[in-house]
């Protein structure tokens, strides 16, 4: 036959994993990236930019997450926005443990990354010193806008995963550089 047999890419992170397994990822990660639903964790002004992004003219409802879940329990992606100060770490750290995998962290806005301006012996340097951030979104603060695009950046993190990843000996290794097990 001259039949040509088109060779697929799997999507990355996903190669070698089999026809039937790789499309159940995509799958499944379709599902997950158009529904996720955000606990925002604000603290000051980057959570009333946030605001701004779930009123009607930037919607975030658009992306399928405007079910903002106060639950750690419920929550995909956990948005920490605002100044934290040391003695709220814990706190941040409790509510990402609470959350169930899979599970990704967004830092909104310079405190969040990296303490901002407050370059003080009580605020926390950036909240990847307690735990691990998938995506950065920098400004101070930033614009809905650049909020929306962090958070679709988590989609398409949320769309390539493998429903397996989390299993894997250098996730695990991941949390464990922070003390979680
Ligand atoms: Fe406020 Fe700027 Fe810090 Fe956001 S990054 S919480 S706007 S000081």
């Amino acid at each position: 036959s001259d039949r040509k047999i088109q060779m697929v890419d799997a999507p990355a992170g996903l190669e070698g994993q089999g026809f039937f397994a790789t499309s159940l990822d995509s799958l499944v990660g379709l599902a997950r990236a158009n529904s996720l639903w955000p606990l925002p964790f604000a603290t000051s002004c980057c959570g009333i930019e946030f605001m701004a992004t779930m009123a009607a003219h930037y919607d975030i409802a658009r992306f399928g997450s405007e079910r903002l879940s106060f639950s750690a329990r419920q929550a995909d992606v956990l948005m920490v926005m605002g100044t934290i100060a040391k003695k709220m770490a814990p706190v941040v750290k409790q509510v990402y443990l609470q959350m169930a995998e899979p599970r990704w962290v967004l830092a909104v806005g310079a405190c969040a990354s990296s303490g901002g301006i407050f370059d003080t012996y009580s605020v926390l340097q950036g909240i990847d010193r307690i735990i691990p951030v998938d995506v950065y979104v920098p400004g101070c603060p930033p614009r809905p806008e650049q909020i929306l695009d962090g958070f679709m950046q988590i989609q398409e993190l949320a769309k390539s995963e493998s429903t397996r990843r989390r299993q894997t000996p250098e996730y695990k290794e991941l949390l464990a550089s922070y003390g979680i097990e």
